[in-house]
């Protein structure tokens, strides 16, 4: 058939689909659950332009890793079905609370802001929820306890925001939207479920309140939980413990992708999820294991499929080994997932990383750097103050040096991109350090808005030849552990601190009990330093 008829009839097609759901009435099977936990489904009529979905934070980074991807890991599926509802008519409302004023521009925060806000009525309680499901300090699990800082400046940078969708700064403003609108039906959507998607301005609490009628959408939410890998506990288990609890207090859930699936207003071959991980780092903030990391794999939105991963890089096949218990990760590993069904691929591909740090933390220096001169390169000798010089016993700002909540008397600060030589001599025998982000941005108001942006890798070369590296290291990281062998007859080794793809002037990296061990007599047992101060 000629390919200009084939589009056209395409376009026909899709115009007819597109005209018969905009504006009809559709029905979506609700759930609630009685106190026993059995499901109660109601089929529930929605006029789609009496209907809102609201959107609550979806940051593009949290305090936690695995929080951050499990964000991301919502991602497509948001998308797919946020695009579906535009397309019968439903409004979308974002409520990024703490980054609202990121979109101060957007003809979507613009138009929202100025509607004429009117008072959030009182008409009914909330009913009363109890959230049972288990708290951590992280997502990430035992021994783990990601950074406090405020790592968010903005949504996901994948979430479509589209033309007509509105961005709305608080409770009364969403009110106002609302019933200018004539909505009366509230879908929500983001995390996490049981803090804000429940209690942040504009939130299901809050409009419960105002008389909406509120649901959930089961599928596209996340609570804030923890990972209890012996159990096994994760936060998967605790997202569908929360909903059931709004369930139990009548506030009902809806799987928004399968139903529209089911309504066949979205491909039912559609991938739309990811095979998630916990914990989850990923190369631009890795999970830094100690000893041994139990890793667990889950599909919580595709049923009967099997789970396939590689540990080697590649990607999975149907015929990769297949997932049937937690992973045991005690190496630097990639490890890359897949879900299928009947041989066939039903899931994106994703994939999480895990950094073995040095198991021993290394020894202190006998010589600290703070007591040496080091060398600037040749242009920046010869003009002085060009880039950026480092600063010895302080942070780059002058402050003291902090790194992942503990303080320093010795080291040198660093902002990157920066690098200094040291002349090595005949009886320094090893070279010693950790190594982090400075933290010293978290004192005012706990970094927010800009903790997000340092990260900066490590690097010691000696005599042109790399002896050592990071990973990429980000705020709150365990600091990273150096203990480099210095082989006979070397002249220099060279400290630097790299950019690691931001190119931000936040980029404070500290090289803290950082010097060299002496040995003067030459003796030295292979594989051990001749003096620790251990
Ligand atoms: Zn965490």
């Amino acid at each position: 058939m000629n390919k200009f008829i084939c589009i056209f009839i395409n376009i026909v097609l899709c115009l007819n689909i597109f005209s018969q759901n905009k504006g009809k009435n559709l029905i979506l099977n609700y759930q609630t659950c009685t106190e026993e936990g059995k499901a109660i489904v109601t089929p529930t009529e929605l006029n789609p332009a009496k209907t809102a979905i609201l959107i609550i934070d979806m940051w593009n980074s949290h305090w936690c890793m695995t929080a951050s991807e499990r964000v991301s890991a919502m991602v497509p599926r948001m998308n797919a079905v946020l695009q579906v509802a535009r397309e019968l008519g439903m409004q979308v409302i974002w409520n990024p609370s703490d980054v609202v004023t990121a979109y101060s521009g957007y003809p979507q925060y613009e138009r929202a802001i100025a509607v004429i806000s009117r008072t959030k009525p009182m008409i009914r309680e909330t009913p009363p929820t109890k959230f049972t499901a288990h708290g951590g300090p992280c997502l990430c699990g035992p021994g783990f306890k990601c950074g406090g800082n405020y790592g968010w400046d903005g949504m996901h940078p994948d979430l479509v925001i589209g033309d007509n969708d509105l961005i709305s700064a608080s409770t009364d403003e969403t009110y106002s939207l609302l019933s200018d609108r004539g909505i009366t039906n509230l879908i929500y959507m983001g995390v996490h479920t049981n803090i804000c998607v429940y209690g942040k301005p504009g939130g299901l609490s809050d409009m419960w309140q105002a008389g909406f009628n509120c649901a959930l959408a089961r599928d596209l939410n996340d609570a804030f939980t923890m990972y209890d890998p012996l159990k096994p506990y994760t936060p998967d288990e605790g997202t569908t413990e929360i909903n059931e609890n709004l369930q139990k207090a009548g506030i009902p859930n809806v799987n928004m992708g399968d139903e529209f699936k089911r309504l066949g207003l979205l491909k039912s071959s559609s991938t739309i999820d990811y095979v998630r991980f916990v914990p989850w780092g990923k190369p631009d903030r890795p999970y830094f294991t100690d000893s041994e990391t139990t890793v667990t794999l889950t599909a919580p939105w595709l049923e009967g499929v099997e789970i396939r991963y590689t540990t080697d890089g590649s990607e999975p096949t149907a015929k990769s080994p297949r997932y049937t218990e937690p992973l045991k990760i005690s190496t630097t590993t990639t490890v890359r997932a897949m879900a299928f069904r009947k041989g066939k691929p039903v899931s994106l591909p994703s994939f999480a990383y895990y950094v073995k740090m040095p198991s021993e933390i290394p020894p202190k220096p006998d010589v600290y750097l703070d007591n040496l001169e080091f060398i600037p390169n040749a242009y920046n000798e010869r003009v002085k103050n060009s880039m950026w010089m480092p600063v010895i016993a302080q942070s780059f700002e002058g402050k003291p040096l902090r790194v992942a909540g503990k303080t320093y008397q010795h080291g040198m600060g660093f902002r990157a991109p920066t690098s200094v030589q040291y002349d090595l001599k005949p009886e320094y025998k090893r070279f010693v350090a950790c190594a982090g982000i400075d933290e010293n941005m978290l004192a005012d108001n706990n970094g927010r808005f800009i903790a997000i942006n340092s990260s900066v890798v490590f690097k010691i070369f000696i005599d042109g030849k790399m002896a050592a590296e990071s990973p990429v290291m980000r705020i709150s990281q365990e600091p990273w552990r150096f203990d480099v062998a210095i082989p006979e007859g070397s002249r220099r080794i060279n400290l630097i601190c790299m950019d690691a793809g931001s190119r931000n002037i936040l980029d404070y990296g500290n090289w803290v009990d950082a010097g060299f061990i002496v040995c003067k007599n030459f003796i030295l047992r292979t594989g051990s330093p001749c003096r620790t101060n251990r």
